[in-house]
């Protein structure tokens, strides 16, 4: 017995669509001999990133297993393990990282279309070695009752006198920060971004301390009127399922800096295929995956951080402090220069 299933033009099309669809999800996500695992060093925080681990493996059925660390601590481990790591996959928080287990030799060369179709061009590596994952920036950030944000302008600015015992930032050995330098290293050059460090030392509050959320704390209690951090961290207060956590986060706002020129500081979290990857096609299809419009959305709903890929919406909060024109420089000479930004840091007395 034969089914005969008569369509019209208008659902052949659709059909047609719909099996070219199916194709393209297969491509995406079934991998020939597929491995059944993969092994993923994260230095992102397990809550952060299980989530979207666990909806690969019911999309595909491949396993994943965690290792979460201290990025520094997971390089060393990959390094150490040399050719017998079973790490596939190394997700790091800062550009830095990637760029320093690149030069270490950990990493290897993932050609996918599927990535640079999908990543702009400055938010991977020219090699292929690394790509971002999610976009974060670093703006100025100020106590409402306190600061007029008419008085504020640039990171340059923050030099100024009227600064002075104003400003709260985290400790030099936070990459971070480190990065942040590197930037204005390569926007400035060095001359400039050391005058600049040692000008913003002069106004520290406080001897640095704490995590970003320490700082934006710090601001509210009143210990400084200024503080420089991750909107994330802001975001993830705003949200927080403690009032007072909420309360607190609502007496401080994001400014941001350098829109007429050089444009904000921003950093990504990225992720790069081990060099000894034995699961090397799903450590693939795991990087496509956390580039797709669902895992895209995911960070930028529940991290409140920016989403690589054009055209994924931002979570309200990040709306709500708003649109800003992001620093134009490679990230991979950000990462580069992060050994003279922590010599520059330490000139400039920044502890
Ligand atoms: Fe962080």
């Amino acid at each position: 017995m034969r089914f005969v299933i008569k369509v019209n033009r208008k659902e052949k099309v659709i059909l047609r669509i719909s099996s070219v669809f199916v194709l393209f999800l297969l491509s995406i996500f079934s991998v020939n001999s597929i491995a059944a695992e993969v092994n993923v060093y994260s230095a992102r925080k397990e809550a952060l990133i299980k989530p979207i681990l666990d909806d690969f493996s019911k999309e595909t059925g491949i396993k994943v297993n965690l290792i979460t660390g201290g990025a520094d601590a997971l390089i060393s481990r990959i390094q150490s393990e040399g050719q017998f790591s079973p790490a596939d996959v190394l997700i790091s928080t800062d550009v830095g990282r990637l760029v320093r287990a690149k030069q270490l030799g950990i990493t290897q060369v993932n050609a996918d279309d599927f990535v640079v179709e999908n990543v702009p061009a400055y938010l991977r590596d020219e090699d292929q070695h690394w790509t971002a994952l999610t976009l974060r920036a670093r703006p100025i950030m100020y106590a409402k009752d306190r600061v007029n944000p008419e008085s504020l302008s640039t990171m340059q600015a923050l030099t100024d006198e009227k600064w002075k015992n104003r400003i709260c930032i985290r400790s030099s050995n936070n990459i971070y920060n480190q990065s942040m330098i590197s930037g204005m290293i390569q926007t400035q050059g060095e001359a400039k971004t050391l005058a600049w460090a040692k000008g913003l030392v002069a106004n520290f509050a406080r001897t640095p301390k704490g995590g970003d959320r320490d700082q934006i704390k710090a601001v509210v209690a009143g210990e400084c009127d200024i503080a420089i951090a991750n909107t994330y961290y802001l975001a993830g207060m705003l949200n927080d399922e403690e009032e007072a956590t909420r309360k607190t986060a609502q007496q401080v706002a994001v400014f941001w800096p350098d829109q007429e020129t050089i444009g904000a500081h921003v950093n990504i979290s990225g992720v790069s295929i081990a060099k000894h990857a034995k699961n090397l096609d799903a450590a693939k299809a795991l990087i496509r995956f956390m580039l797709t419009d669902e895992a895209q959305v995911w960070y930028a709903e529940t991290n409140h951080e920016y989403p690589v890929k054009e055209g994924i919406k931002w979570s309200q909060t990040l709306q709500d402090m708003g649109t800003f024109k992001a620093q134009d420089v490679s990230l991979s000479k950000v990462g580069e220069t992060n050994a003279k930004a922590l010599m520059l840091m330490d000139s400039a007395g920044w502890r």
